[in-house]
């Protein structure tokens, strides 16, 4: 049995990251400030004798007795999220990085960080393959996030090459699934809730950008063969079937059986036009490769959102 902490843990994946860890029959310590994650989300956790809860801010040190193994995911993923306040997401990526870092050197821990398809920006190569270098606006409203990610992973390559640190970085795609906030802003969850309700489905500009959607059960067992594998990385996971978001919001609707229109509205800054990823490396490394189809991973998350909107006054952002 490893002791694992996970920051982000009540997040959207790191909620299932926390369940599937628990479930390998592993002591998982759950680190969280609850700004975009939810105790909902670990409801079902709370009572494990194996599980517990620390509600902290990873801005700031935190120093645990004993852990083996750190999977690094605290940071709000939503465009909407960490624009909000750009300033504390660079603060989370990069400083999050540095005291998780800091604790698996002095813990000998291994640690996973979660970086993401947005270090290729607007990609200019396609499919995106790990030794692309990408293609960011350093100073525009993604690049928080966006630069957060990039200097969180040279910090993860320096830490591995300055004191040997048994690191793995990951590099996740748009993925999905239930425990997603329902005013999330992100484009899967926006559509279904849309959907659901009746009102207008809401596509950025015309709709021709693409993403490639991942359903979560999917990433966290690739992140977890990535852990426990030998390899350093980056590392790309994500579900290689490509969409647009005008095909997209089709499907939802269908799927939802709904009457909502499609109403195309203004684009926001430096969104990426295509995004997909190769995932070839992690296929050779350790034959992993998605099983859960589009259709069926939004059928299972129409029935997630379909029962928390029957729930009152349901809201997950907590604007401070
Ligand atoms: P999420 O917003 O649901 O989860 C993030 C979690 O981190 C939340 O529980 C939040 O409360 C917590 N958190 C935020 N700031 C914190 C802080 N300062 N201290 C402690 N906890 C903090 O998002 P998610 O989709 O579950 O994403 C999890 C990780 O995966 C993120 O690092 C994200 O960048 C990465 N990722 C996600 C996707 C995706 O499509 N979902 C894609 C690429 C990368
Ligand atoms: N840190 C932490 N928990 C630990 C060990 C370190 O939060 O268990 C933080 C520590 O406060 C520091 C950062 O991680 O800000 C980097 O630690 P490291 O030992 O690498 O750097 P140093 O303290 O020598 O600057
Ligand atoms: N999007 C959209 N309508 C929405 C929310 C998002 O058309 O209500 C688009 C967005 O412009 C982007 C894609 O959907 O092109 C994916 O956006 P999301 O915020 O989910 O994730 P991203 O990949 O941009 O981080």
């Amino acid at each position: 049995m490893k002791k694992i902490l996970v920051t982000g843990g009540a997040g959207f994946i790191g909620s299932h990251l926390c369940k599937r860890l628990l479930d390998d029959g592993n002591e998982v310590v759950c680190l969280d400030n609850l700004f975009t994650g939810t105790l909902d989300n670990i409801a079902g956790l709370t009572e494990h004798p194996r599980f517990t809860f620390v509600n902290h801010d990873i801005i700031l040190p935190y120093y645990p007795e004993e852990i083996d193994e750190i999977y690094n995911l605290a940071c709000p993923a939503s465009p909407v999220h960490y624009k909000y306040d750009a300033i504390k997401t660079a603060k989370v990526c990069f400083l999050g990085a540095l005291n998780t870092l800091g604790m698996a050197k002095r813990l000998h821990a291994k640690i996973l960080q979660a970086s993401t398809s947005e270090v290729y920006g607007d990609p200019a190569v396609h499919p995106q393959t790990e030794d692309y270098f990408g293609n960011v606006n350093p100073i525009g409203v993604r690049s928080c996030y966006d630069e957060g990610k990039r200097a969180a992973e040279s910090l993860f390559f320096d830490y591995h090459r300055k004191y040997g640190l048994a690191i793995r970085v990951v590099r996740i795609f748009n993925t999905y699934g239930p425990n997603m906030c329902l005013d999330d802003g992100r484009v899967v969850s926006n559509f279904i809730v849309q959907a659901l309700q009746g009102r207008d489905i809401t596509v950025n500009g015309d709709g021709t950008q693409t993403r490639s959607f991942c359903y979560v059960s999917d990433l966290v067992d690739g992140m977890i063969r990535c852990m426990n594998g030998s390899v350093t990385g980056p590392v790309n996971i994500g579900n290689p079937v490509e969409i647009s978001m005008r095909a997209l919001a089709e499907k939802v609707i269908a799927l939802c059986g709904s009457g909502s229109a499609v109403v195309y509205q203004p684009n926001t800054p430096d969104d990426p036009m295509r995004r997909k990823p190769s995932i070839d490396y992690i296929g050779q490394l350790y034959g992993w490769k998605p099983s859960v189809s589009l259709d069926d991973g939004l059928k299972k998350t129409i029935a997630y959102f379909e029962e928390r909107l029957h729930k009152e006054g349901v809201t997950c952002l907590k604007r401070k």
